[in-house]
């Protein structure tokens, strides 16, 4: 099945919905992660989807989870239906707590750093403290306390023990102005009887179904489905360009090597660039 967000209204309420699985199956691959790692960084890639998809065609965001757990740092940066991200220590293993991954306990303690890049505008960059590290309540909090905008954001990933990510996805509920405080008081209530998303997902739930549970007893408008899926943003060309922008002497040890190589954090990938290819990069400095 193809992972898709789906986009909805009820009653002056916008509902998003998203099934990630196959996305964060492949990144958690990518990199290499550990059981707790997929999770975060599924998390956080699912939560800048349901964030890129509330804001303009071209515009994108960046999701930093600044903490002082093991995991170190923790990024998702998407645009439209493309996300790409990564964990600065994919490899690290915690104990369960209460039965489930301790995502809260290897992120830690710290920051949640949130870049929105704007068409016509400077970008824009807003932080807050985190709440408890499981990133959909960190989320839901920089939102309302850096942004002004009360939401409610769900993530979850289930990890199988074999490693394989079983289920991913989430919700993105936020009142639009002019809601009334009946729909509201009724969704919280059908938000609070609703399982995890994972469970839903796991079963075979779609996005569109999993927004109907959510608005049960009230007026659910389906509005589009966009498929969605992991792009890196990088380029030889790009790194290249990464490349020229360093101060000369740097660029002049680096092409003593045979090999100069490159790595995109994103999408792990090593580029390579001959001595001939580095001596022409100086050359147009
Ligand atoms: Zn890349």
């Amino acid at each position: 099945m193809q992972d898709y967000l789906t986009k909805a209204t009820v009653e002056g309420v916008r509902i998003y919905a998203l099934r990630t699985t196959e996305l964060v199956r492949k990144v958690a691959k990518m990199h290499n992660c550990s059981h707790v790692a997929g999770a975060a960084l599924g998390r956080a890639m699912t939560g800048a989807l349901l964030l890129a998809a509330t804001m303009k065609d071209g515009e994108r965001i960046n999701i930093r989870l600044s903490g002082d757990g093991p995991l170190g740092e923790v990024i998702a940066d998407a645009e439209g239906n493309f996300v790409r991200g990564y964990v600065q220590h994919p490899d690290i293993f915690l104990p369960l707590k209460n039965g489930k991954l301790d995502v809260g306990g290897a992120v830690g303690q710290g920051k949640i750093i949130v870049t929105r890049y704007l068409q016509n505008a400077e970008p824009f960059t807003g932080f807050c403290e985190l709440k408890n590290g499981e990133i959909a309540d960190d989320l839901t909090y920089y939102l309302y306390k850096s942004e002004q905008t009360p939401a409610s954001v769900a993530l979850g990933v289930l990890v199988a023990p074999d490693g394989d990510v079983l289920a991913a996805g989430g919700f993105f509920i936020q009142a639009m102005p002019g809601a009334e405080d009946k729909v509201l008081e009724q969704l919280e209530k059908n938000v609070m009887r609703t399982p995890y998303v994972t469970q839903l997902l796991e079963i075979g739930y779609t996005p569109e179904k999993i927004i109907e549970i959510l608005g049960r007893d009230l007026q659910v408008n389906i509005r589009e489905n966009i498929p969605v899926g992991f792009r890196c943003r990088c380029s030889r060309e790009k790194i290249m360009n990464a490349l020229a922008s360093l101060d000369k002497k740097t660029l002049q040890e680096m092409a003593e090597d045979e090999i100069t190589e490159a790595h995109c954090d994103f999408c792990n990938t090593t580029y390579q660039f001959s001595k001939a290819e580095m001596a022409k990069i100086l050359a147009g400095k």
